[in-house]
C-alpha cells in the first residue's frame, strides 16, 4: 500500500536525501528556471531557497555520471567557468525547504530530481540511489514494493525523468533531437 508519509517518517529518523554532507554542496543537482519558478509560485518569498553555483569539477563529473553516453552534451550544457542554480542549504547541509516533517513544498512543486529520488532510470532498468539511507527502500525491500510505497509506477518514473531531462536541457530520451540548453539563472546575475 502507498505510504504518503514515508518521507516524513524518514525525516523524523535523521538525515534524508534532502541533506548534503557540509562541503559537498558543489555536487548538488542543478535547478532549472522553470523548477525555480514553480517553487516560488507555491511558496512566494522563498528567494533564499536558491544558490548560484559554479560548474565545478565535482558537479560536472556527477552530471556526466548521471547521463552515461551523453558526456559531450552535458559538458556543453554545463561548461567550465559557467554557473548553474541549485537548492540552498543551511550550515548543516539541510535543504532550506526541509521542515521538521519533511519537504514544505507540495509534491507537484518539488524539483524533478527530488520527485524522482531515490529512483533513476538507466536504460531499461531503474537504479536506486543511496539505498542504505532511504527508509522507503529499506521498508520496500525491492523495486515492486518501493514503487508502491512511493505511490508511483515505472511508467511515471520514466515520464518524470523525461521532464527532468528537458528541464536540464537534454532531449526527453537519449538520442532524440529537440532539446534546448536551459537558461541558468546564475548566468544572468
Ligand atoms: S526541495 Fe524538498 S524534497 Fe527537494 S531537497 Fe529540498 S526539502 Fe528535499
Ligand atoms: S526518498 Fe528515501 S531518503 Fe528521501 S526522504 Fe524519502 S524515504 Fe527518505
Amino acid at each position: 500500500m502507498a505510504d504518503p508519509h514515508v518521507c516524513q517518517r524518514c525525516a523524523l529518523l535523521g538525515p534524508t536525501c534532502c541533506c548534503l554532507e557540509p562541503g559537498s554542496e558543489q555536487g548538488c543537482f542543478p535547478l532549472s528556471e522553470t523548477e525555480r519558478d514553480r517553487i516560488l509560485e507555491a511558496l512566494p518569498g522563498e528567494a533564499g531557497a536558491f544558490a548560484r553555483e559554479a560548474n565545478g569539477p565535482a558537479f560536472v563529473a556527477n552530471m556526466k555520471a548521471l547521463f552515461p553516453g551523453e558526456e559531450e552534451l552535458v559538458a556543453r550544457l554545463f561548461p567550465e567557468r559557467g554557473f548553474h542554480m541549485r537548492l540552498a542549504v543551511d550550515g548543516r547541509g539541510r535543504c532550506r525547504l526541509l521542515g521538521p516533517r519533511g519537504c514544505v513544498l507540495p509534491r507537484e512543486a518539488r524539483p524533478h530530481y527530488c520527485r524522482l529520488f531515490p529512483l533513476w532510470p538507466v536504460g531499461r532498468s531503474i537504479q536506486v540511489f543511496a539505498a542504505e539511507r532511504c527508509l522507503a527502500w529499506r521498508e520496500g525491500r525491492g523495486m515492486r514494493r518501493l514503487l508502491v510505497l512511493l505511490d508511483t509506477t515505472e511508467k511515471s518514473v520514466r515520464e518524470l525523468h523525461g521532464r527532468l531531462r528537458l528541464a536540464w536541457g537534454l532531449p526527453p530520451e537519449r538520442g532524440l533531437p529537440g532539446a534546448q540548453p536551459p537558461t541558468q539563472a546564475g548566468e544572468k546575475q
